[in-house]
């Protein structure tokens, strides 16, 4: 098997620990470059978990997969916490944070439906997100302004209990905007692949 990012061969070089224990879809090389963190966080009162730092290599990585349409990258993400999170997310079902209709277009593909798909778990995507709300494009306030973007779409249901899903949490205010969508009934959860320190990665987010 040759790794998805670098694309050299596992287990066949020298390095026989590879060869024995290595199970992942990225060479030892390219994953040692990744910062493995579980961080927890709240946002709104809600409970939060990530399981990476957003540094050069993840950001390569998810550029790679969601900006250059390299759909081939997408298990690779969670692949090495997909037992942790199944038993974490018991008995929920995952909510899936949305994208534009311009960029689920331009992109052909649902990422975070390929992403979190490794997991085997029930999935929906009851948000839509409104056009010119790519949060890159904003300033400070205008993020703000992002909570009257993301709205439940007409015919929406939610289940009871749910764990909210997103690639990347950098100020949270995509998160907190969902969760003015939800009734604090729910018993929510939330996950973002990875998360972006306060003080910025020095990496900006695809
Ligand atoms: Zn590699």
């Amino acid at each position: 098997m040759r790794c998805l990012m670098c694309g050299s061969a596992i287990g066949g070089s020298a390095d026989l620990c590879e060869t024995l224990f290595w199970d992942d879809l990225l060479c030892r090389k390219c994953r040692k470059q990744w910062t493995a963190d579980r961080h927890r966080f709240r946002i709104s009162g809600v409970r939060g978990y990530s399981s990476y730092l957003y540094n050069q290599a993840f950001s390569k990585c998810l550029i790679q997969y969601k900006e250059l349409g390299d759909e081939a990258l997408a298990d690779v993400f969670l692949f090495r916490e997909r037992k942790r999170l199944r038993h974490l997310f018991r008995g929920r079902t995952l909510v899936l944070m949305p994208s534009t209709a311009e960029k689920l277009q331009e992109r052909g593909f649902s990422h975070l439906q390929l992403m979190f798909g490794c997991l085997g778990m029930n999935m929906t995507e009851p948000f839509v997100k409104l056009p010119g709300t790519e949060q890159k494009r904003l300033g400070a306030v205008q993020r703000k302004q992002i909570m009257q973007r993301i709205r439940l779409k007409e015919d929406a249901e939610i289940p009871d209990r749910i764990v909210l899903c997103d690639d990347l949490i950098t100020t949270g205010s995509t998160l907190r905007s969902a969760l003015n969508c939800l009734s604090r009934d729910i018993d929510m959860m939330i996950y973002a692949c990875a998360y972006v320190p306060e003080h910025g990665s020095g990496h900006q987010p695809p």
